[in-house]
């Protein structure tokens, strides 16, 4: 049997033109694009085409477009810019707060917990139910020492999707610092909306935002930060004058090349997308209701990203339902694939109020290029018979599924 991938939230393999883009590029372009040579030029001029593509897509300036690691690395420059520590320490800056999602993703909470012990001010800001923030609790926390505050466009896990222009203009207007002449940074982790949302970073009235390549049919290992022009950035890596001395290092021409690709695929397909994963997303949602009842729903059907379905399987381990759908040929998650391996409930799902055991018996179904009607219905039909197994082994004590 076929695989079934319903996992694009954590990645979605590589498109084929997408493929193909980069091995031309991998044939042809050899030189450095630092190198002062034909072979040079041919690459740099390669590489700003792809800096355009993103640009474009993004409604951004090329010049406002710097090329990364990957969203993590994207996320953890803007920390880093919003508090330069030189030795260390935040609690002598006089601008040491933050504002950041308790949903948001281990790339934003990781570091800023992490600079908590040296000093820095956090507000932790809860979410709905629905796994959304409220838009006075936001404000209430800003003040004039506040430095950074980070929204998570849509959520990994859930596919929440929040109002980022309202919520960053509300943010901006909020705030009058007294000690510095800029309002707080307003930063958007924007990785899990860009296969499906319509993004101008021009009129948005974020500060700077983050990408990643392999969340959109593109090669793992390669994103950008995009930076509002008159913002600056304190450089994570230090050493050559790439990426105009802001991110040291050569530059992965073939990765980027495909992330530009990919862009372009995406701006091309994401209305048409609309349609088609949120009517695959729907249909496994009614398939999995009418065989079992008791599922809980972990996402917003209306107002969630179309091609996330996060549900909650009373009475078995998620963990377990998503090793049995593996020997059946189908990969879906539990969670992010970043914390998969951790014992811990999501800290998404407990945010949202749900149990420890609601939340480890979520499964995250995550659609997107490839998946058709009938491997849809094909699941639909495999599922009762597998959460049965699973349910069964889980009150017998077994654990094992079989
Ligand atoms: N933010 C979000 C919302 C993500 O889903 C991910 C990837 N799981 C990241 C950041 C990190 O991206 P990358 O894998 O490019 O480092």
């Amino acid at each position: 049997m076929s695989e079934i991938y319903l996992d694009h939230n954590a990645t979605s393999p590589v498109l084929p033109e997408v493929a193909s883009c980069m091995a031309e590029a991998l044939r042809e372009l050899g030189g450095n694009p630092s190198s002062p040579h034909q072979a040079g030029a041919r690459a740099r001029a390669a590489l700003e085409v792809a800096r355009g593509q993103v640009a474009d897509f993004l409604g951004a300036q090329p010049s406002e477009v710097l090329f990364t690691s990957g969203a993590t690395e994207s996320n953890a420059t803007v920390i880093h810019s919003a508090f330069p520590t030189k030795m260390g320490a935040v609690a002598g800056l006089e601008r040491r707060h933050v504002s950041i999602g308790s949903a948001d993703h281990a790339s934003v909470m990781d570091p800023v917990l992490q600079l908590e012990k040296e000093g820095l001010q956090i507000s932790l800001l809860s979410v709905d139910a629905q796994g959304c923030l409220s838009g006075s609790e936001v404000l209430a926390s800003l003040r004039p020492e506040t430095a950074l505050c980070c929204f998570l466009w849509a959520n990994n896990e859930t596919g929440v999707v929040h109002p980022i222009a309202g919520l960053a203009q509300a943010a901006t207007q909020a705030v009058t610092p007294t000690s510095a002449s800029e309002p707080p940074w307003i930063h958007v982790d924007a990785v899990q909306a860009l296969a499906t949302q319509e993004i101008d970073f021009s009129r948005l009235g974020v500060d700077s935002l983050s990408l990643s390549a392999h969340k959109l049919g593109g090669p793992k290992g390669v994103g950008a930060l995009i930076v509002k022009e008159g913002r600056s950035l304190t450089p994570l890596i230090r050493g050559g004058p790439q990426e105009r001395g802001l991110r040291a290092g050569t530059e992965n021409v073939t990765g980027i090349l495909g992330m530009g690709m990919a862009c372009r695929i995406t701006k091309e397909r994401r209305v048409q997308r609309l349609q088609e994963w949120g009517a695959l997303r729907d249909l496994l949602w009614e398939l999995i209701r009418a065989a079992d009842p008791t599922v809980s729903l972990n996402s917003n059907l209306s107002t969630g990203l179309c091609n996330t379905l996060n549900v909650g399987f009373a009475e078995l381990d998620g963990r377990v339902l998503v090793e049995a759908l593996d020997l059946e040929g189908v990969c879906v998650s539990s969670g992010a694939a970043c914390s998969s391996g951790s014992l811990d409930p999501s800290h998404v799902l407990t945010a949202m109020g749900r149990s420890p055991a609601e939340a480890r018996s979520a499964v995250r179904f995550s659609l997107g290029e490839g998946v058709t009607q009938d491997q849809i219905r094909r699941l639909g039909e495999l599922l009762p018979q597998i959460v049965s197994r699973v349910r069964a082994s889980s009150r017998n004590g077994t654990g094992s599924h079989g």
